[in-house]
């Protein structure tokens, strides 16, 4: 199999001279759903905004699908789909609007977009809510609206951050359902969550960081041993 990611001693010192990242190597097979977890601060986001392209590294290779990210910076970026924490659409387009702008980013038509946005807005339940302004959404409607404007050019690597924060668990359940069904059609997913029975449930391989260092990193069941997820991770995240 190939890698979706190849992450080697990846460092980031922000100006403010915080080293969020301290050297980190992480190795994650193409097909995966694989958990990022850490506490607050561990330095996940910096990790995700590195691969995404929002962030620039230090030092370091960063490689998605055999893809040097600084090199083949336009290649990388239409193969990876972002679902960042914050909602960040603008609250004054409409629902649909919104999946055209987002595929226009990526050179697509709305012509040849228009399918696969009908699709999307129907499966993850917008499609009712398509000639409303986006600021008219309960907030679960507007996490998957998040999660659609991700998938309109059809990512081959899909990167979530904290996608259930603040989700209802029947809600929490049907996106699961739904990720699920994205990565056995092949999709990539790389998940940071708070929620440990989220990421136990849906994730094969794990990685736990704490102070911008890999703590563990394998299989769910390798990394969790005879434990459960969340004491290894408090045991973890403490020293
Ligand atoms: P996590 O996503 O795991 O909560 P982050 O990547 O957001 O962690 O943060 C890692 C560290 O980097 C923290 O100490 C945080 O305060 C710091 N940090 C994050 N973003 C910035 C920034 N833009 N400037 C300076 N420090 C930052």
């Amino acid at each position: 199999m190939s890698k979706a990611i190849e992450i080697n001693n990846l460092v980031k010192t922000y100006d403010s001279g915080t080293q969020a990242l301290k050297g980190i190597s992480i190795s994650i097979e193409e097909g995966d759903f694989f958990a990022l977890l850490g506490p607050n601060g561990a330095g996940k986001s910096t990790l995700i905004g590195i691969v995404s392209q929002l962030i620039n590294k230090t030092s370091g290779s960063v490689k998605v699908l055999g893809m040097d990210i600084g090199s083949k910076s336009g290649a990388v970026k239409s193969i990876v789909g972002l679902v960042p924490q914050e909602f960040n659409f603008n609250i004054f387009e409409k629902v649909e609007d919104i999946l055209y702008t987002q595929a226009g980013y990526y050179g697509i038509s709305k012509k040849e977009s228009k399918s696969e946005i009908e699709r999307l807005l129907k499966i993850l339940g917008l499609w009712e809510k398509r000639d409303q302004k986006s600021m008219s959404l309960s907030g679960g409607m507007k996490r998957r609206l998040m999660i659609a404007r991700a998938l309109v050019h059809k990512p081959r690597l899909l990167i979530l951050d904290e996608p259930t924060a603040g989700v209802d668990v029947e809600l929490r359940i049907e996106m699961w359902d739904f990720l699920e069904e994205l990565n056995k059609k092949g999709v990539t997913i790389i998940l940071t969550t708070h929620y440990l029975e989220e990421a136990e449930r849906l994730c094969r391989n794990i990685a736990i960081i704490n102070k911008g260092e890999i703590k563990i990193e394998g299989t769910m069941k390798s990394v969790m041993g005879d434990e459960s997820l969340e004491s290894v991770f408090l045991k973890l995240v403490k020293e």
